[in-house]
């Protein structure tokens, strides 16, 4: 596959983890997963148990737990996109949607909120526990007919095997001039660099693309879009994710049982903390 950005053959080795290689552009530095993975095979790897997922070591092993810092999360991005658009009334649709909890927190303000998610797992929860409108599709295959003031899409770009084709149809579903909110590593922050092949985003292989300041800002200028902010907001977390990630891409550890009995005991579980390594970006685009 040659360089979504630039459109180069070429590539350089940048780091081998485990049996993967990261594969780095010479022209315009965009890094990438080196991967032949096909559109439907992505999608099949999102379709079931991505978000509770007590086998493997990819997806997430207990999403759940993750409700009360993700909401606050949540809230504080529909607070952010209310007060940058100013609108009486903002329809929104949230790509990636997963359980809804996203668009749920939008309904507290003036935002009309859809979903839009392929795991069937998390669409049903989002239905029929917190009766939110939610597409079951991959946004590629979308054929709403509607358009939207804002698009969001948090921690999904990365995911997406083809961005430029992702960013025309976020582009197609937007009006004039409309909004797209979303975050996503910076593998040129410290953090990246520090840890090297250890980085926490390096989640192999569902993150297939690797992103920076400026090759997400050359990508969104191929889109069709112009970049208004790029920041490095703090979030919250359950103190037990934080260990989760921490056993997995630190330490190394693959059991999966002996992660979640040490990470999500009663207190780990319980107990939300302020945490940044200024490595994940949020974006806000506007369409041109
Ligand atoms: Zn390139």
């Amino acid at each position: 596959m040659n360089c979504p950005i630039c459109s180069s053959k070429q590539n350089k080795r940048k780091y081998k983890i485990e049996k993967f290689v990261v594969i780095e552009c010479p022209k315009c530095g965009l890094i990438r997963l080196d991967h032949d993975f096909s559109f439907d095979k992505v999608k099949k790897l999102y379709k079931k148990q991505y978000f509770n997922n007590p086998v493997f070591s990819i997806g997430y092993i207990d999403y759940a737990a993750t409700e009360r810092s993700l909401r606050l999360n949540f809230l504080k991005r529909a607070k952010r996109i209310s007060r940058s658009v100013g609108e009486k009334q903002i329809r929104l649709l949230d790509v990636g949607t997963s359980t809804g909890y996203f668009i749920s927190e939008c309904s507290k303000l003036n935002i009309i909120a859809e979903g839009i998610e392929l795991s069937e797992e998390a669409v049903d929860f989002a239905r029929s526990r917190l009766k939110l409108t939610v597409f079951k599709s991959a946004l590629e295959d979308f054929r709403g007919k509607k358009q939207y003031d804002v698009i969001s899409a948090w921690d999904v770009i990365e995911h997406s095997s083809d961005p430029n084709k992702f960013l025309k149809k976020v582009n197609s579903l937007l009006v004039e001039n409309g909004k797209f909110f979303f975050t996503t590593g910076d593998v040129q922050s410290v953090c990246s660099k520090l840890s090297g092949k250890r980085w926490h985003l390096f989640n192999l292989p569902d993150h297939l693309f690797f992103y920076s300041k400026g090759t997400i800002t050359k990508l969104l200028k191929k889109n069709k879009f112009v970049v208004k902010s790029i920041t490095y907001p703090w979030n919250y977390y359950e103190l037990g994710y934080l260990i989760e990630r921490f056993l997995k891409k630190v330490v190394g550890l693959k059991n999966v049982k002996l992660i979640k009995f040490l990470a999500y005991n009663f207190i780990s579980r319980n107990i939300i903390i302020p945490f940044n390594l200024f490595d994940i970006m949020e974006v806000e685009a506007i369409k041109k």
